[in-house]
């Protein structure tokens, strides 16, 4: 039995405004295989956001465990967090946080040159990645020269650029109209499927949720 990508045990999360402390997580606990895709269903306002911010290290501020390939991050610094973060995870937002100012192939090469791929061997990678979304055409296109479908199949190439065993994507099709979604997320799937990464996926459609591997939901702040 291999060991889980992602363990998270008893993950609470708490925000105060003013007088009042909003109680988010309650008490999150999830595991996740290597190359399981699981799809974190719950309504707008439920915590998906909130969650995936905990496991992609972003932010203090949680109680509770949580293990990444192995490693505990709370008992990490700085430095080795940013490390887990660029060698483990990769990230797909609902808003696709490309460099406006490099064209397709350089927003997916640049994260491999990060982390030292030789400049040759990250740009053959990342033109594979982008024909494999249909993208061959669009090579050479800035961001803004792109559809919104064509913009977040960038974003997915460039969250897999570096291989990483686990991706984390909140509402990754949410900007985009239910056909285009519908399409993207289905060759996000494949791909990230083809590559044997695992996904922890935040979304509040029943219908697109369904096409992952599990299904788990946030429910007053806990996992059912
Ligand atoms: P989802 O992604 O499921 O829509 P979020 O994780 O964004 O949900 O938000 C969950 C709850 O936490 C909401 O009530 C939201 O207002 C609250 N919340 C999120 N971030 C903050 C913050 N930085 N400060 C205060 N409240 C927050
Ligand atoms: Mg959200």
């Amino acid at each position: 039995m291999s060991e889980p990508v992602l363990a998270l045990s008893g993950v609470r999360r708490s925000f105060i405004q003013g007088e009042v402390t909003i109680q988010v997580l309650r008490g999150v606990d999830l595991t996740v295989m290597p190359g399981e895709i699981v799809a974190l269903l719950g309504p707008s306002g439920s915590g998906k956001s909130t969650l995936l911010q905990a496991v992609g290290l972003l932010e203090g501020g949680f109680d509770g465990s949580i293990r990444i390939i192995g490693e505990e991050a709370a008992s990490l610094d700085d430095d080795a967090r940013t490390r887990l973060r660029r060698d483990a995870l990769g990230f797909v937002y609902q808003f696709h946080h490309l460099l406006p100012e490099f064209d397709a192939i350089e927003n997916v090469v640049l994260p491999q040159l990060v982390k030292g791929t030789d400049g040759v061997a990250a740009r053959d990678r990342a033109r594979a990645l982008l024909t494999k979304l249909g993208l061959e055409a669009r090579l050479d296109h800035r961001p803004a020269k792109l559809s919104g479908g064509e913009q977040q199949r960038v974003a997915v190439a460039r969250a897999l650029a570096n291989q990483p065993p686990l991706i984390l994507a909140d509402e990754p099709t949410g900007n985009l109209d239910e056909a285009t979604s519908e399409r993207v997320l289905g060759e996000f799937l494949n791909l990230v499927r083809g590559e044997g990464s695992a996904a922890l996926v935040a979304t509040h459609n029943e219908r697109l949720a369904a096409k992952m591997d599990r299904v788990v939901r946030l429910r007053d702040g806990r996992l059912v």
